[in-house]
């Protein structure tokens, strides 16, 4: 399937919570950050379900089971149900359950997610490479995990039993600092045995068939924090996306995504649901968005520094909402990077838009 590459952040004149019928969201950065609700989540999120919009959450946690995502959500003060829930070991379980047959034992790294959803597709949790498991799966295991299960899955993969992860994000955020993910715990692994698993997570095409199988979307909107993940996952997919600025992904980041990276829209936070997205159009040789116009500029050579080893800038002229001088560097960064990366340097503009 070949697609159109993106050089502007897309328009929109209705609402996006009544241009699309379910919103696809990701949890950490974009619905709560360490234990506590984000910003404006709260009641953009019942802002959006009053007006129609079916809200999905959407995880590459395999730790915690649906229900109790769903809690926590409640708890917050986001009504949800487990089946508003979809976990990256649904869909790794539902990958396995498509290789191996009903009742098939399954050598499981992880927590109680993982072990629910693979009891959920018929399957049957073990815990030894000794139990004659046909299948190996490696979900985050939370910090109590003992070293000891992932030499289990080393014996047992060496052996030749094909091997899965629920997803490989190599970093977990805590509410002390970054942890390592269910990716740095697949690697150890992968040394051990220099075998190759099959992963589920986002941004791979599994946990997006498990979305939609599970939510029954026809006009979905992907919303996430993070471009190798959520948004490159809704490329994957060939779907929408809104990028939120509530989490780990910055402007100088944004600015420098390859295509597959560079989401449908753009705002600062899930406030952005309720409202049209503005249009990016060219200008005065730039690209304008509200109050603010963006360009590409010519690399400027300063005394000392060699002219081939010079770099461009984005220039931003203008005021008005931060979120609209970001859309418009991004139509000057990606139009000028075309189908590569952008290599001028936005620092400037950005610190304009507080960003
Ligand atoms: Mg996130």
């Amino acid at each position: 399937m070949s697609r159109s590459v993106r050089t502007r952040p897309g328009a929109s004149g209705r609402a996006l919570s009544e241009a699309y019928d379910t919103a696809l969201l990701d949890l950490d950065g974009v619905v709560y950050a360490g234990g506590s609700a984000i910003v404006h989540a709260v009641e953009s999120l019942a802002a959006a379900r009053e007006g129609g919009m079916h809200l999905a959450y959407v995880t590459n946690n395999a730790l915690r089971t649906p229900d109790t995502v769903a809690a926590h959500l409640t708890e917050l003060g986001i009504p949800a149900d487990a089946g508003d829930v979809i976990t990256s070991a649904q869909a790794v379980a539902r990958l396995i359950a498509d290789q191996v047959p009903q009742g098939s034992r399954v050598l499981v790294v992880g927590g109680e997610g993982l072990r629910v959803a693979l009891r959920e597709r018929g399957l049957v949790p073990v815990e030894s490479a000794d139990d004659d498991p046909v299948a190996v799966v490696q979900g985050y295991g939370g910090p109590e995990l003992p070293w000891g299960r992932f030499a289990e899955a080393s014996y047992a993969v060496a052996r030749g039993v094909p091997w899965f992860a629920s997803n490989t994000d190599l970093t977990i955020p805590s509410g002390r600092g970054i942890a390592p993910g269910n990716g740095a715990a697949v690697e150890v692994v992968r040394i051990a045995t220099g075998a190759e698993p099959q992963v589920a997570g986002k941004p791979l095409p599994p946990m997006h068939r498990e979305t939609i199988l599970r939510t029954g979307a026809e006009r979905p909107l992907v919303v996430g924090d993070r471009l190798d993940t959520d948004i490159e996952g809704a490329f994957n997919g060939g779907v929408d996306s809104l990028l939120v600025l509530t989490g780990v992904t910055d402007g100088a980041q944004l600015l420098a995504a390859p295509p597959q990276h560079r989401p449908t829209y753009v705002d600062a936070d899930l406030r952005g649901l309720l409202t049209g997205q503005p249009e990016v159009v060219e200008a005065d040789g730039g690209f304008r968005c509200g109050g603010w116009t963006a360009t590409a500029g010519g690399a400027e050579v300063s005394p000392g520094r060699a002219r081939s080893g010079a770099r461009g800038r984005l220039e931003l002229d203008g005021d008005g909402a931060a979120s609209d001088g970001l859309r418009a560097l991004c139509a000057a960064a990606w139009t000028a990077a075309g189908d590569g990366v952008c290599e001028l340097d936005g620092g400037k503009a950005l610190a304009r838009l507080g960003l």
